[in-house]
């Protein structure tokens, strides 16, 4: 379903000019010292702009830290008074909103687990209902796109004009690299879908470890991702929940100057005419694969008018297993990853076995649908 979603850009809830906008402090506000020494390092180190900290956490199993819940609100409030940075914390329902609103928090962002259950944020947006808050939305654990645009809906319908979103990966039932996989192509073409959407990345859920925070961090930048919040921690040793993957202030600064700042434009004209050669030669290739293509499904047919005369079936799976154990050798000869090769090869099997089945069975399908017509003519 395409949407005319439109949101207000960055720049209205933010003061911020420069890429990236940072979002840091805690997964959890364990205790007002933790809370308050955190903040201050991230302040001194002049790269922060909005403190986050879990009040009320979504733990996995119960038995574990599940927050310090409202206590820990007026220590953000002592944040925010003493070093001018903006306040964001977690809301998983109407009472959490009212609370946060209460305590005059900035930004209200709504949990992967939360962002999942169409219920729940209907709850939050209608407790949001009136308020000029500012909105992150952080994408479902599934990867659904749809889903994740439908909780960004809510939360517009609700009259929220100021809305970001978060991604910090997707929950996957194999073990990879990653705490949750990032897959990429769900950010980018949510960007896309909703006009001005602010994106930002979260390195830390995204990795569950300090380790892979910097590649995923300027993997980010490198797609043009508007900013980052990455958890810190006085001492993450001792954290109370995520301690594997938040970072002391220091660490994230280092992290934080390591990143290169690409731009998405430029206007030297050397560099512009190379890349004009360049994409100039892409378009010639993408054209050839077309018609490539095109050549290969006419084939394709050739062979099912074939098949059709001589009563085969339109799948001979042996074939097909060759032709891709072939291709995917040439392709890894040729640079090509397996996956790819693989995933390439399956689309264009799919495609043929379309043209084939429609010069194998159209005629016949269509003579019974005039039969069917035909026959409710008569009877009506
Ligand atoms: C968090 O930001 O600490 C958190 C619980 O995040 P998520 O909803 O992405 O798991
Ligand atoms: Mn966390």
């Amino acid at each position: 379903m395409k949407t005319t979603l439109k949101v207000e850009p960055i720049t209205s809830w933010t003061h911020h000019k420069q890429r990236p906008l940072v979002i840091s402090g805690p997964c959890s506000a364990e205790s007002k010292e933790q809370v308050l020494q955190t903040a201050h390092q991230l302040a001194a180190s002049g790269k922060v702009d909005i403190f986050r900290a879990g009040v009320w956490k979504p733990r996995t199993r119960p038995g574990t830290f599940e927050g310090m819940g409202s206590t820990a609100l007026p220590w953000l409030k002592q944040v925010k008074q003493e070093t001018g940075m903006g306040i964001a914390i977690e809301v998983a329902n109407a009472k959490h909103v009212y609370e946060a609103l209460k305590y005059g928090i900035d930004y209200l962002w709504i949990g992967a687990r939360s962002s999942a259950n169409p219920f729940v944020v209907q709850e939050i947006a209608d407790a949001m209902q009136g308020s000029d808050i500012t909105v992150l939305i952080k994408n479902p654990v599934n990867p659904e796109l749809e889903l994740w645009i439908g909780a960004i809906e809510r939360i517009s319908k609700a009259g929220i004009k100021k809305i970001g979103a978060i991604h910090r990966g997707f929950s996957s039932y194999e073990k990879t690299a990653f705490r949750n996989v990032p897959h990429w192509l769900i950010p980018v073409e949510l960007k896309q879908r909703v006009e001005n959407l602010p994106l930002i990345c979260d390195p830390s859920h995204i990795c569950g470890n300090r380790e892979m925070l910097l590649e995923v961090s300027q993997k980010a930048m490198d797609l043009n991702f508007d900013g980052l919040m990455i958890e810190s921690h006085i001492d993450p040793s001792v954290a109370l929940s995520d301690a594997a993957q938040q970072v002391t202030p220091r660490t994230l600064v280092c992290i934080l100057n390591r990143l290169v700042m690409r731009n998405p434009e430029s206007t030297d004209s050397d560099f512009l005419s190379v890349l004009e050669e360049l994409r100039g030669r892409i378009d010639i290739y993408d054209e050839q694969l077309i018609e490539i293509l095109e050549k290969r499904m006419n084939v394709a047919k050739s062979i099912a008018h074939c098949k059709k005369e001589n009563n085969i079936t339109i799948l001979q799976t042996k074939r097909w297993a060759e032709v891709v154990q072939k291709n995917v050798a040439l392709g890894e000869k040729k640079g090509l990853t397996n996956t790819f090769v693989n995933d390439m090869l399956r689309l264009i099997h799919q495609e043929s076995i379309n043209h084939q089945n429609q010069v194998m069975n159209e005629a016949r399908i269509n003579s019974v649908e005039l039969e069917e017509k035909n026959g409710l003519s008569s009877t009506g």
